[in-house]
């Protein structure tokens, strides 16, 4: 394992930290069904082979990230790791609401002291909240009292916004940011790396694989790699995308959210090698060509983070935006894509893209401000003709 610095401080930390939302699951979605026996084997493996970063949210998993987390960690595995958890602000509704959701936490992650804690998914329609229950100054004093150690942030927002969020206190430790190779300009982006950085923050990175998307290029970026295999350059998906973003030295951990064994070991290879942050000049025109490419072929670049769900109809929108994709992509492909079609025909009616009663509820949560009204309408058509 590589390891990088975290904080004033100076803290090694491992390159690769495991994400805790995306833990394996009997549904194969990111909701309550995990399958802890493999969880288990997946966290401690990836401790033992280095990993000292393990992130994890209130939500995730529908609130049971945490506890199972907590299990995990029995046995001596907590104290070799920094803890990673996040209030959701979404969820403050008066002053005394940050401290019993801080206590559940300790409670449900076993320890009394929370490593690094993070205002989760800052964005501007929750600034009021910060604001009006003063949690800047909670976090501030939650570290003064040495119940945390790192206070920091995660953000889905503008560039200009992030700005102001930095700016508004010297105290910052860290923040978290959406970054991957075709999400370079996307909100706070390169940018907002940059000024966090001449700031003094450390930076945590998500999403590097775009909830999996670059993983497994489709269409035109998959003939890019199988093109590139042709002339002889084996160019692995997962590899490059974590490289490229290792290739900046100013990133301190990349969380991965693991879903199996394999990406695991997969991941934990990139990480150990000794070329890990360097990428050449011909890996970089390769990139370049990708998010050349990536920028003409998915229409709409959900992430999954379902930040959006529940959607009060039932409409389950990261499945209709990942079946619409697939069925376009497949489509320019001159692919099949009745596959996709069937899929969406399977789901229950209130999960598919007509039952949307075009209230915006999601529209006002979604981090990459996705007009997902006007994609409901798009999906439907596309399905039913
Ligand atoms: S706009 Fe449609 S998809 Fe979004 S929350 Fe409302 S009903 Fe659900
Ligand atoms: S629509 Fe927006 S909020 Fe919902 S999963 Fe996609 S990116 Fe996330």
């Amino acid at each position: 394992m590589n390891y990088r610095t975290f904080g004033k401080d100076k803290r090694k930390v491992s390159v690769l930290g495991f994400g805790c939302m995306r833990l394996p699951t009997t549904s194969g979605k990111t909701d309550g069904t995990v399958i802890e026996k493999e969880a288990k084997r997946m966290i401690r493996r990836g401790i033992d082979a280095g990993i000292n970063y393990i992130d994890t949210a209130k939500v995730y998993h529908e609130c049971r990230s945490e506890s199972i987390v907590g299990n995990i960690l029995k046995d001596g595995y907590r104290e070799k790791v920094l803890i990673a958890t996040k209030l959701p602000l979404w969820d403050i509704k008066n002053k005394n609401d940050a401290d019993r959701i801080f206590d559940e936490q300790r409670r449900d992650l076993k320890t009394d002291h929370i490593d690094v804690y993070l205002l989760h998914n800052i964005q501007r329609a929750y600034w009021n909240i910060i604001q009006k229950n003063n949690l800047i100054e909670w976090g501030r004093k939650k570290k003064e009292s040495g119940e945390i150690s790192y206070f920091g942030f995660s953000f889905h927002d503008s560039y200009d916004f992030f700005v102001d969020v930095i700016d508004e206190y010297d105290g910052w430790d860290f923040c978290q940011l959406q970054y991957n190779y075709v999400c370079e300009s996307v909100q706070a982006g390169r940018l907002g790396i940059n000024y966090a950085a001449k700031r003094g923050l450390s930076i945590v990175i998500m999403e590097p694989l775009l909830g999996g998307c670059l993983a497994n290029p489709l269409g035109k970026m998959a003939e890019l790699f199988e093109w590139n295999q042709h002339e002889g350059r084996n160019y692995q998906p997962v590899d490059l995308a974590l490289r490229w973003i290792w290739d900046q030295p100013e990133l301190s951990v990349v969380l991965s959210g693991m879903s199996t064994y394999k990406q695991l070991e997969q991941n934990l290879n990139i990480a150990s090698r000794k070329d890990y942050g360097k990428l050449n000049k011909e890996e970089h025109n390769f990139i370049m060509h990708l998010q050349r490419v990536y920028d003409n072929s998915l229409p709409i670049k959900c992430t999954k983070c379902r930040y959006c769900m529940p959607c009060p109809d039932g409409v389950d929108i990261p499945l209709n935006f990942e079946l619409y994709n697939n069925h376009f992509v497949m489509t320019q492909m001159k692919k099949d894509a009745a596959i996709n079609k069937i899929m969406y025909n399977s789901m229950p009616k209130n999960q598919k893209a007509v039952s949307c009663v075009k209230c915006g509820k999601c529209e006002k949560i979604c981090p990459q401000k996705l007009p997902i009204r006007d994609y409901m309408k798009t999906i439907q058509s596309a399905f039913n003709s």
